[in-house]
């Protein structure tokens, strides 16, 4: 762990600042092992700190890394208080994350703080570091993508036709459980027929009927790290014009796979399979971008889509799910969740892509 925030200094030279204050939670674990809902970081190449209240001092004392100094607020909202107590003198520029402290928070750090320091924004610093995964980062969510992987083709095996959106979506989530998620990573998603144009669909109390194709959008999460993947399953026969479109955008998935590699850029990646939707007529159907990065949340850097400035680097972690949403019809979506690899990438999901025609 503190390997992570030595790395992260090195990263304060652009800004020149001396300290980061460290408010994201999810930042805040990923560099302290904190997993509670009130924490925050000071780190600085000779300082490393964690603050919290009272009522997490036993759980800091058991989840935060040992190089950090541990310091308890006596109310929850006291944390940014001991910042202040906190500072080495002297004049100092300390850093803060802009996507995260609310104005009011920044008014309050501002008026405990000596004249000499100065409030810096930055963007983005602690994200930087973790789009690129550790080995025991990459086990964790290669663990919950077998997990899940599992737990849906189970699902499939007790037919589908008949059941609701809603019953699909619970007993996906509960086996997801039972087979020791400690959460799922995102609300599930069933959605069956035209309700599957939605990309983001809700599952609901409506049945599954024969001849629908039924998007399924899940993931686990373990130790805190997420998994996530999409399959559209035909409930019975779907006809010929979904099965065109499945094979469409299963062939814009594949080209998307073959065009990750260390060092391509995401708006690239997102392109080539783009184009493949488009040279069919569907460019307006392909409303989304073609992947996510994956870790700690379930959308994190890097981004694969048409406004994406990310270069990709070995051990980022991204979906490639491309989708052709026909409203009143169908959407079909297919995702994997891959590892880029300086010539490639490995491919972590392992639920078989041919269209299933389940009962
Ligand atoms: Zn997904
Ligand atoms: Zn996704």
């Amino acid at each position: 762990m503190s390997d992570r925030a030595q790395r992260l200094t090195a990263l304060f030279g652009d800004p020149g600042n001396d300290l980061l204050l460290v408010t994201d939670l999810v930042n805040v674990r990923y560099l302290t092992g904190y997993s509670g809902s009130n924490g925050l970081a000071l780190i600085g190449p000779q300082l490393l700190i964690f603050i919290s209240d009272f009522r997490y001092q036993q759980q800091a004392a058991e989840e935060v890394d040992d190089t950090f100094a541990r310091r308890i607020a006596p109310a929850p909202q006291g944390l940014l208080d001991l910042v202040a107590e906190s500072l080495p003198s002297g004049e100092l520029r300390l850093g803060f994350e802009a996507d995260n402290l609310s104005v009011s928070q920044h008014e309050r750090l501002r008026a405990g703080l000596r004249d000499d320091v100065e409030l810096v924004t930055t963007n983005r610093l602690v994200e930087t570091l973790r789009a690129v995964k550790e080995p025991d980062e990459l086990a964790w969510i290669k663990a919950a993508t077998e997990l899940a992987d599992a737990a849906f083709e189970r699902l499939l095996r007790d037919g589908i036709v008949g059941h609701t959106e809603r019953e699909l979506a619970l007993a996906l989530e509960s086996e997801m459980r039972r087979r020791g998620a400690e959460r799922v990573s995102f609300e599930t998603i069933v959605a069956a027929g035209a309700h599957g144009a939605l990309p983001h669909a809700q599952p609901r109390d409506v049945a599954i009927r024969d001849g629908d194709m039924v998007v399924f959008d899940w993931g686990a999460e373990l130790d805190g790290y997420c998994s996530d993947c999409t399959r559209t399953i035909a409930a019975g026969d779907p006809g010929r014009d979904a099965r065109d479109v499945y094979e469409l955008v299963l062939e814009a998935q594949l080209a998307g796979l073959q065009a990750v590699r260390a060092g391509r850029d995401g708006r690239d990646v997102d392109g080539v399979a783009r184009e493949v939707i488009a040279a069919d007529g569907y460019a307006d159907q392909f409303g989304h971008g073609l992947g996510h990065g994956v870790g700690l949340e379930i959308h994190e850097r890097p981004t694969l889509s048409t406004r994406s400035d990310d270069e990709l680097q070995p051990a980022n972690v991204v979906t490639v799910e491309p989708g052709v949403y026909l409203p009143g019809q169908f959407g079909i979506r297919i995702e994997d969740l891959v590892v880029v690899t300086d010539d490639g990438c490995d491919i972590l999901t392992s639920v078989p892509k041919q269209l299933v025609v389940a009962d």
